[in-house]
């Protein structure tokens, strides 16, 4: 069998970790498989990596960030390499470079296209664990790309992809998928088995036990995956097209605080004002998610509507700037905002999901700001400082024991 399996920083953080990882590996070595490893970096390293950027310049060249930040996985591939090599088991660590993973030119959050999978096809060959650096790759001028925070699990499912790998597991330092995250909601319990689209939604809705592109990847090449701990050998959770188990009404729910509201008042009540204000965003690559429209009256309306926090500030310069070209009389910004969202595939076949989350969220006394839905999602956005209780609250209306 050819086994990928990852590992995410909190997994490599120390030295008794590291070597807990490689011993995990070289068993699986040891029964005869092929071993392909993708690590993070070391515990929170990445973070403090960005941390040194800004310090040394706010707003550093987005190239020299992603030399910056790729660092840490060489890191934590070197030193795992070396502590198998103490076990007496050969080994050997490639960049991405090495590896050949070819992605996009956009920095900070480039997209795979190619990988040419000879080069650990070889070491393969070679009978050597090979241990490949996550999150990070080449584009076509050469240069080192990163593939946005938590893209190693991205690394690992097209490395399972190129080299068609018989398994893909992603270690972490939850059991698996769970109905919240554990961390905000004690109660949450972990799910056996989900499908890709549920868990890309809940990925994309801010569950970030998976990197939402690696869900989308998985989903289009066939990839199987399964969530386990690092720590331990319970049963994670598996992803993939089908589950035997009767589709959830709601299979979980997810937080996102990286949002911000833009609020844009009082502009002309005509054909064309929304394409002006959206046009101008997406040429300017900003992401829109969540949109309201207020009926007109007077001749005006008013359009609100959520983009990532951190290009909020963006988002209002350019609105500003072309404040006379969208009509607007003036436009506002809020930042202590979060989007609650609940995930199904059941939720198509139910009506009265969307009122018994909106009767939870009542019953705590918090206020709902705005609300998106699709077939199998519904999200609202609140304030930042209600999301624990939102969470608990919504949780428990619809997983019970
Ligand atoms: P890694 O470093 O291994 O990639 P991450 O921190 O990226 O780990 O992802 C694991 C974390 O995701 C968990 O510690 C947990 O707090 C969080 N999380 C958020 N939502 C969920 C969920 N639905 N199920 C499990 N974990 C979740
Ligand atoms: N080290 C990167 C990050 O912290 C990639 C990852 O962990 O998946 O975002
Ligand atoms: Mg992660």
């Amino acid at each position: 069998m050819l086994i990928v399996k990852k590992f995410g920083g909190s997994s490599v953080a120390d030295k008794e970790r590291i070597y807990n990882v490689a011993k995990r590996c070289i068993e699986d070595y040891q029964k005869g498989n092929d071993v392909v490893v993708v690590l993070s970096a070391m515990g929170k390293t990445t973070d403090g990596l960005l941390a040194l950027a800004k310090d040394i310049n706010p707003e550093p060249s987005r190239r020299e960030l992603d030399m910056l930040l790729a660092t840490g996985e060489q890191t934590s591939t070197a030193l795992m390499s070396m502590a198998m090599g103490a076990l007496g088991v050969p080994s050997i660590s490639l960049n991405a470079f090495q590896a050949a993973m070819h992605t996009s030119s956009r920095y900070g959050n480039a997209r795979f296209k190619k990988i040419d999978a000879r080069r650990i096809r070889h070491e393969l060959e070679n009978r050597k664990i090979v241990i490949v650096t996550g999150f990070q790759g080449v584009n076509k001028y050469d240069d080192i790309t990163t593939l946005g925070r938590g893209g190693s699990d991205t690394t690992a499912v097209a490395l399972a992809s190129a080299l068609h790998a018989d398994a893909c597991e992603i270690y972490t330092d939850v059991e698996g998928v769970y109905t919240a995250d554990p961390r905000i909601v004690p109660n949450a319990k972990k799910i056996p088995e989900i499908t890709y689209d549920e868990m890309l939604e809940l990925a994309t809705l801010g569950a970030k036990v998976l990197h939402n592109r690696s869900v989308e990847m998985a989903k289009k090449y066939g990839v199987q995956l399964v969530v386990r701990s690092s720590m331990n050998n319970a049963e994670g959770t598996i992803v993939r097209e089908e589950t035997d188990m009767e589709s959830m009404l709601v299979s979980g729910v997810a937080v996102d605080k990286n949002t911000a509201r833009i609020a844009v008042f009082g502009v002309k009540d005509t054909p064309g004002i929304a394409f002006k204000i959206f046009d101008l965003l997406a040429k300017h690559q900003i992401n829109v998610d969540v949109i309201l429209q207020s009926i007109g009256r007077e001749g005006t309306k008013d359009i609100s509507f959520t983009v990532a926090r951190d290009d909020a500030e963006e988002t209002v310069a350019i609105l500003e700037k072309n404040k006379s070209r969208i009509t607007a009389r003036r436009i506002e910004m809020n930042d202590t905002v979060a989007k609650v969202s609940i995930v199904g595939a059941g939720m198509q076949s139910n009506p009265g999901v969307a009122s018994r989350m909106f009767e939870a969220l009542y019953n705590v006394g918090i206020n709902i700001r705005m609300i998106a839905t699709s077939e199998i999602r519904i999200t609202v956005l609140i304030n930042e400082e209600d999301v624990e209780k939102a969470m608990r609250a919504v949780h428990d209306q619809f997983i019970e024991d």
